[in-house]
C-alpha cells in the first residue's frame, strides 16, 4: 500500500513526502481508510508505530477538502511533553495547508492558550488538567468538535487522569468521530472505551507488552554502587554516543546529571520537578546534539521522539514491566534500529524476571570487559533512612545549642513538649510537622512521586 492509495489531499501527500515517509506503517494502514469512512477507532498500538499520523491525517484531511470555521478537533494527552510532540507532527503534515492547531498543557501562561480558544483554531492538542481550567471559564466553548482522539489511553489512568476525562467529555458533542489510542488494555480503559466509542474498528497491531523489533537489548549485571562507573565505561568505550538514560526517582536523575557532568559528560535532566522551560531546553539540547545525554524519569518516556536514537539505558530496572516497553519504544521507532541496554543490580532482580516475563523472552546478559567488578563504588545518593538520621542529628545538635545558651544566660531549660514534640525526641517532633502528616518515606520513592 502506498500513501496515494489512500487517497489524500495532495497537500498532505506533499508533506508525507517532503517528511521522506515512503509508505504506510501497519497502523497507518488499517485506521487511516476506516477513519476517512468516518467511522469511530480503537487501535491497539505500541509507541512507535506511527499512530500520531493515523489520527492526524484522516482529521487534516477532512479540514482541509471541508474548510469550516472554529475549533473541529481536539487531541488528548497525557504529557506535556507528548503534547509538544503531536504538536510538531501536526505542523509538519498540515505544513501546505491553511489549518492551524495550538497546543494547550500546563506549566505555560494561559494568555496565549485562550487566544486560541477564543479564535476558534481548528485543533488543539491538550493535556486534560489545563484543559479542564480553559473549558469551565466562559470563552472555552467546543461546541462545534467534529474530532476527538485520545491518545495513550493507558498512561492516562497510569497518571490519575481518568476522571478528569470523563469531567471533560461533558463538555464535548456527543455526535462526533472519536479515534482511542493504548499501548495496553487495563479493565479501566476497556470500560472507557465503551462508554466513548460507537462500533469502532478495532485495530489490534501487536499484543500488548512486547517490544519493537529492530531494537538489540541486553542487561549488564552490576552492583548498585558501580552502576555510575558501569555507564562511564560504556561512554567511555564508545558503545553509547548518543542516550536517554532513565532512573527510578527525579532524586537519582538530578545525582546521576550532577555526576555525569562532573565527568566530563554534556548531559540534560527531564522530570516532573523540572518547570516546563528547562523540560523545553533539555529536550532541544538532546535532539540537537547539544547535550548527548538525557537523564529522564517516566513521565517523558511516551513523549519523546528523537529522530535516531541510538540507545536507551534503564539506569534502573523499571519496577513496572510495561514502562520497561514504554522506555525502550523510545529507541527503534518506526522499524529503525537501536539499542537498549540495562544496568541491573541484585536487588533489581524480581523486576527484571518480571519484565522478561512480560515480554516472553530472557534479555541477555553481558559483561564489559576490562570493567573492575570488586571495584569500590560509590553512593549515588544517601539512602533516605541515613538522611533522616542525619537530619534528626543535625536537629538536636541545634536544640542542645540553643538550650545550652540559654542556661548560660540562666534562662532555664526549655519546657519539654513544647510545639509538636508530642512526647516525641524534639528532633523527631519537628520532623513530623513539617511533613504536614506525611510520612517521610511520602518523598520521592512511591511511583507517582518518583517521576
Ligand atoms: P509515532 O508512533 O506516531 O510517535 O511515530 C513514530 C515515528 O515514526 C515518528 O518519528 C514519525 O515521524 C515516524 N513515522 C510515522 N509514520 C511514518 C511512516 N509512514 N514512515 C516512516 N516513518 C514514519
Amino acid at each position: 500500500m502506498t500513501f496515494s492509495d489512500l487517497h489524500l489531499h495532495p497537500s498532505l501527500l506533499r508533506a508525507i513526502e517532503g517528511l521522506g515517509f515512503v509508505r504506510p506503517t501497519g497502523i497507518q494502514g488499517e485506521a487511516i481508510p476506516p477513519a476517512l469512512d468516518g467511522r469511530d477507532v480503537l487501535g491497539c498500538a505500541q509507541t512507535g508505530s506511527g499512530k500520531t499520523a493515523s489520527f492526524l491525517l484522516p482529521i487534516l484531511q477532512t479540514l482541509v477538502s471541508q474548510p469550516a470555521r472554529g475549533t473541529r478537533a481536539l487531541v488528548l494527552v497525557p504529557t506535556r511533553e507528548l503534547a509538544a510532540q503531536v504538536f510538531d507532527d501536526f505542523k509538519d503534515l498540515a505544513a501546505h495547508t491553511p489549518v492551524k492547531a495550538a497546543a494547550v498543557f500546563g506549566g505555560v501562561s494561559a494568555g496565549p492558550q485562550e487566544q486560541a480558544f477564543r479564535h476558534g483554531v481548528n485543533v488543539i492538542i491538550a493535556t486534560p488538567g489545563r484543559l479542564l481550567e480553559h473549558l469551565r471559564a466562559p470563552y472555552g466553548r467546543l461546541d462545534g468538535l467534529e474530532f476527538l482522539v485520545l491518545d495513550e489511553a493507558d498512561r492516562m489512568l497510569d497518571m490519575g487522569f481518568l476522571p478528569e476525562i470523563r469531567k471533560i467529555l461533558k463538555f464535548l458533542p456527543a455526535a462526533r468521530q472519536t479515534m482511542f489510542f493504548s499501548a495496553t488494555m487495563p479493565p479501566e480503559i476497556r470500560q472507557l472505551t465503551l462508554e466513548m466509542l460507537k462500533n469502532p474498528v478495532v485495530i489490534q497491531r501487536e499484543k500488548p507488552s512486547t517490544t519493537p523489533t529492530g531494537i538489540t537489548q541486553a542487561v549488564y549485571p552490576v552492583s548498585e554502587d558501580l552502576k555510575p562507573a558501569l555507564l562511564m565505561a560504556l561512554f567511555a568505550r564508545g558503545d553509547i554516543r548518543q542516550a536517554l538514560v532513565f532512573t527510578r526517582t527525579k532524586h537519582r536523575a538530578n545525582r546521576l546529571a550532577e555526576l555525569l557532568q562532573q565527568r566530563g559528560v554534556r548531559c540534560g535532566r527531564i522530570h516532573g520537578n523540572r518547570s516546563q522551560g528547562q523540560r523545553t531546553l533539555a529536550l532541544d539540547e538532546f535532539k540537537s546534539g547539544k547535550c548527548p545525554v538525557l537523564v529522564a524519569t517516566d513521565i517523558v518516556a511516551r513523549g519523546i521522539d528523537v529522530e535516531a536514537l541510538e540507545h536507551v539505558v534503564n539506569f534502573d530496572v523499571p519496577v513496572v514491566a510495561e514502562d520497561y516497553v514504554h522506555r525502550i519504544g523510545r529507541t527503534g521507532r518506526a522499524e529503525a534500529t537501536g539499542e537498549a541496554f540495562t544496568l541491573a543490580s541484585p536487588e533489581e532482580r524480581a523486576s527484571l524476571q518480571a519484565i522478561e516475563r512480560a515480554i516472553g523472552k530472557p534479555l541477555p546478559r553481558v559483561t564489559v570487559p576490562g570493567f573492575d567488578y570488586h571495584a569500590r563504588g560509590e553512593q549515588l545518593e544517601i539512602p533516605l533512612a541515613q538522611r533522616i538520621a542525619e537530619i534528626r542529628r543535625r536537629k538536636a545538635e541545634d536544640r542542645a545549642r540553643s538550650e545550652a545558651r540559654r542556661e548560660r544566660r540562666g534562662a532555664g531549660p526549655a519546657p519539654v513538649g513544647a510545639g509538636a514534640g508530642q512526647g516525641r525526641g524534639p528532633a523527631a517532633g519537628r520532623w513530623r510537622s513539617r511533613g504536614a502528616g506525611r510520612s517521610p518515606q511520602g518523598g520521592g520513592r512511591g511511583r507517582a512521586q518518583g517521576r
